[in-house]
């Protein structure tokens, strides 16, 4: 791309701000566009009651040695590095995630782990061949009982999507390479290469989250770009040469070139010469709600840190 061209981008969220960033660094003439008063979308930090809090846990690991410069370049050092503690409440037990041979043992009891024992040497031996889907990902490497245990009803809850409809792709991204096997290996020999899923520490600022994203818009305004906050974008139109921006308001702005990234159905729905197919299409496409629940505890230090319980239903 010629430099000096005049970019909208659509959404102050990850997306939108590292594209902002990167054009800027690269001289282009950029202006975010955010519907919302508070930067950095679903990754946001909000204020409640005195400090400051993310939309649920937000974590950051990446394998990617690009992305996590990028994120040095713009934290700095002001972030810690936190031990991870997730566990599955389960038959009112609590289980160590990953899973924890001995701790898995004794909770599920001696019956039921010889069964998931059994049915895990069941599907290695005997994998499922036909169908290709999440549900026989699994069960391949985990075994029948300790899929129904751990991963059915989660699945379906959180994707609101039969487990034998969700594609293999989905499966291999979420749990990688992860196998029982492997989940074993690691709780008996700790190594530094444990698999991605198993990362017991990762990289958190020190002022939420959210600090990345403020971080990333002073950047973007230090280098001539514009962050706007509260300013919603309507609708676009594709001209010859370049794009019609309708704002919320009803103003019209021309751009050379527009990035967005807000939902993909509004974007379409919102957009000049759509074909067809593209338009019906876009109609099947739902997303699923998320409520969090914030927990304002009555005492200083419940935790070994201090911090909220936050419940996430689906
Ligand atoms: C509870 C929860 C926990 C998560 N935990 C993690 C985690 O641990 N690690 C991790 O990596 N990811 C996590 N994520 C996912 C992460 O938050 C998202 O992947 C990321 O925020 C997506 O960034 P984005 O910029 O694509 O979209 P968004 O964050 O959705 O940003 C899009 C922005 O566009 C704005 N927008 C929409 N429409 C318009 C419009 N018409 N005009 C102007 N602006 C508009 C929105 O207000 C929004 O700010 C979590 C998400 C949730 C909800």
């Amino acid at each position: 791309m010629k430099k000096n061209k005049k970019v909208c981008i659509i959404g102050g969220g990850p997306a939108g701000l590292t594209a902002a960033y990167q054009l800027t660094k690269k001289g282009q003439k950029v202006s975010v566009y955010e519907a919302d008063k508070i930067i950095g979308g679903m990754s946001k930090t909000i204020k409640l009651w005195g400090q400051l809090v993310d939309l649920g846990p937000h974590r950051f690991f990446s394998d990617d040695p690009r992305v996590n410069k990028l994120w040095l370049e713009v934290v700095g050092d002001k972030y810690s590095m936190v031990n991870r503690k997730t566990r599955i409440y389960f038959d009112n037990k609590f289980f160590d995630y990953p899973l924890k041979p001995l701790n898995a043992l004794f909770n599920l009891g001696f019956f039921r782990s010889t069964l998931c024992v059994i049915s895990y040497i069941k599907y290695k031996v005997f994998p499922q061949r036909n169908k290709e889907n999440f549900e026989t990902w699994v069960i391949n490497r985990f075994g029948k009982e300790l899929y129904e245990i751990f991963f059915k009803s989660y699945s379906e809850k959180l994707w609101g999507i039969k487990c034998d409809k969700l594609d293999i792709d989905f499966a291999s991204q979420r749990i990688k390479k992860l196998s029982l096997y492997e989940a074993i290996k690691n709780s008996f020999f700790s190594n530094n290469n444990s698999h991605k899923t198993l990362v017991d520490l990762f990289a958190y600022p020190k002022k939420g989250t959210g600090y990345v994203y403020n971080n990333f818009k002073n950047k973007i305004t230090k280098l001539g770009g514009k962050v706007i906050l509260k300013k919603r974008i309507k609708s676009l139109k594709i001209m010859k040469n370049d794009v019609l921006v309708k704002f919320s308001n009803g103003k019209l702005e021309r751009f050379d070139h527009v990035i967005s990234t807000m939902p993909i159905t509004n974007l379409v729905n919102n957009l000049n010469n759509v074909p067809r197919l593209v338009k019906k299409n876009i109609s099947n496409l739902y997303f699923r709600n998320t409520i969090l629940v914030y927990l304002k505890i009555n005492k200083k230090r419940y935790f070994l840190t201090n911090g909220f319980i936050c419940i996430q239903k689906i």
